[in-house]
This record gives C-alpha cells, structure tokens and sequence, in this order.
C-alpha cells in the first residue's frame, strides 16, 4: 500500500514539476524571441532611415551621403556639447535659440521627417519651373507685340 502512494506521490510532484518547468521555459522563450525582433526591427530602422530626420532611404538619392554628412548623428551630439560648454555671453542669436531650446528640453529645433537637401531640391525646382513659365509668357507677349507691328508696318506700306 505504501509502495503505491510513493508512487503515486512521485508521479504526481513529477508531473506538476515538469509543467511548471515547460510554463517558466516558454516564458523565457517568448521574452528572448520578442526582445530579439525588437532588436532586429530598431537595427533594420537604423539601416534604412535616418536617424536624425527619420526619413527613408528611397526619398535620398546618395543615402550614406546624408547619414554620414548631412544629417551625421554625432555632428549633432558635438553641437550640444559645444552648446553646453560655449558661455552665454559669447553664443550668436541663433545658438542662443537652439541653447534655450536645449534647456527645455525641446527637440523642434532638430529636423523632423524634413532634410535640407530635399527642400532645397523642390525650391529650385518649383522656382524653375515658375520661372520656365513666366519667360514663355513674356515671349508670347512679345511676340504677339511684334506681330502686331508687323501688321501695321505692312498695312502702312500698301496704303
Ligand atoms: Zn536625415
């Protein structure tokens, strides 16, 4: 009798031991698998965008020209530290702006979904393309002027 409750008490601890282990090893398991695609999901965003202006890689035509130069992480993290350690009374107006914003801990002064480099681009092709515009307008009308001298210079010679 005895032998069947050791038994039974053995199978039973071992059974509850063991689902217990499978319950506390999937835990473990789905955190490391979890933190792992995180990991891997933050490496892949670092890759293809910017980590200053958070725009992606298709939007730039040289995109490690960008990361590395334009929009470089630590030129940045340099500028705060020169900031920081650069007195009050010699800072310009506009590192006193970035300074202060600096201080309150406001990051608007940072580029945000925007670049430079891409805005320039569209300026100079919105300018180019008004200004394209505004000289076939100006031929038109010249023409139209000339023409009309024409007209008259010949109706004057036939009369
Ligand atoms: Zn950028």
């Amino acid at each position: 009798m005895d032998t069947v409750f050791i038994l039974f008490d053995f199978s039973y601890f071992t059974l509850v031991v063991l689902i217990l282990l499978a319950i506390v090893t999937g835990v473990i398991i789905d955190t490391f698998g979890e933190l792992r695609d995180q990991a891997s999901q933050k490496a892949e965003r670092l890759k293809s965008q910017c980590f200053m202006c958070g725009l992606g890689e298709g939007v730039f035509s040289n995109f490690d020209l960008h990361v590395d130069e334009e929009h470089n992480l630590w030129s940045y993290a340099a500028y705060i530290v020169y900031l920081q350690e650069l007195p009050v009374v010699r800072q310009t107006r506009l590192e006193q702006y970035v300074h202060g914003k600096i201080i309150t801990g406001d990051s608007s002064w940072l580029p945000n979904n925007q670049a430079a480099v891409i805005s320039m681009s569209s300026e100079t092709e919105d300018a180019t393309n008004h200004d394209v515009l505004e000289r076939i307008g100006n031929l038109e009308e010249t023409m139209s002027y000339l023409l009309a001298e024409v007209k008259l210079g010949q109706g004057a010679q036939q009369s």
